[in-house]
């Protein structure tokens, strides 16, 4: 077909089998003879992944129809990924790429699609949805005069990063236990909070169940994923040892924040109930009859 339009961009276009197949149906002749019709079950499953591999393959303007009688969730659905996807290829000069959003195939431009094929991707689209997003979307970047090592996304993207401000984050790890993609985890032998961009999906949990309110969203499309699949340390401390018996026993931000929040507490006025606060539960348990004993002796 590129051989036919004499290397020329090819057109995709994607409509689903009811409101869209009855409009592509009674416009057959505003197809052009570049415009490959693509139907599929239902509009509203063409994802991201579908609509940058067949960018990365070689349609340089893809077509999505929702006609009238598309539920306006599905409509503001395509938008999302429309504009996900067009803000990556403006940021990596790959303009004459498009993805369209269209009501009636008279939407679609007359002019022909002049765009000279330069290079077509060679991936495999198959297993991980995100993967293949990341790949489809990869390959432009590669092409690119100028390639990023990341493209920031709008708000609500499936993408990015997490930050922290780590000298209120007390390693309590309340994040790690809510997270849905195992973006967030333990450190193992040190308390310490890692993060996993490629699990990461963006969906705020974390932020929302962070006590401290630490947590900020930064979605974003990294394009390297042996950079964005290692565990990065957001924060790492040395665990605080009981003053009676040594163990290990939480965190010293933990610890610190503890203390300065109950310092004022009627319960913890006296200057040995505090520092019971810097026991493990055995002995703070021990501490706690050992004066008790001592006071009923008096
Ligand atoms: S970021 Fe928040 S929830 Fe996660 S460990 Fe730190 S304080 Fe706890
Ligand atoms: S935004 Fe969601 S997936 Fe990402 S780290 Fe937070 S909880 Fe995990």
């Amino acid at each position: 077909m590129r051989q036919e339009t004499g290397n020329k961009g090819i057109d995709l276009l994607i409509f689903d089998s009811e409101d869209g197949y009855q409009e592509v149906s009674g416009h057959l002749d505003l197809i052009s003879s570049a415009t490959i019709p693509f139907l599929a079950e239902e509009i509203g499953s063409v994802g991201l992944d579908l609509l940058s591999s067949a960018l990365a393959y070689g349609a340089n303007r893809v077509f999505l129809l929702s006609p009238d009688g598309t539920p306006n969730q599905v409509k503001d659905s395509i938008a999302e990924n429309v504009a996900l996807i067009t803000r990556v290829l403006q940021k990596t000069g790959s303009e004459n790429f498009t993805v369209t959003q269209i009501e009636n195939l008279s939407d679609i431009p007359r002019s022909e699609n002049e765009v000279q094929i330069s290079k077509v991707a060679t991936f495999s689209a198959i297993g991980d949805k995100r993967n293949t997003i990341r790949t489809a979307l990869g390959h432009f970047n590669s092409i690119s005069d100028s390639p990023a090592t990341y493209v920031d996304l709008p708000e609500g993207s499936l993408f990015g990063q997490i930050m922290i401000d780590s000298e209120s984050c007390t390693l309590c790890m309340g994040c790690v236990s809510q997270c849905p993609g195992k973006a967030l985890q333990a450190g193992g032998e040190s308390p310490a909070l890692r993060f996993i961009e490629a699990n990461c999906v963006q969906c705020g949990i974390c932020a929302r169940s962070c006590p401290e309110s630490v947590i900020s969203l930064e979605p974003r499309i990294h394009f390297d994923y042996g950079v964005i699949s290692k565990p990065k340390t957001l924060k790492e401390e040395e665990p605080f040892l009981c003053i009676s018996c040594g163990k290990a026993f939480a965190t010293r931000a933990m610890i610190q924040k503890m203390t300065e929040k109950l310092k004022g507490h009627w319960m913890f006025d006296k200057p040995e109930a505090l520092n019971r606060l810097r026991m493990c539960e055995d002995c703070r348990v021990v501490d706690m009859f050992d004066k008790e004993d001592h006071i009923s002796r008096e």
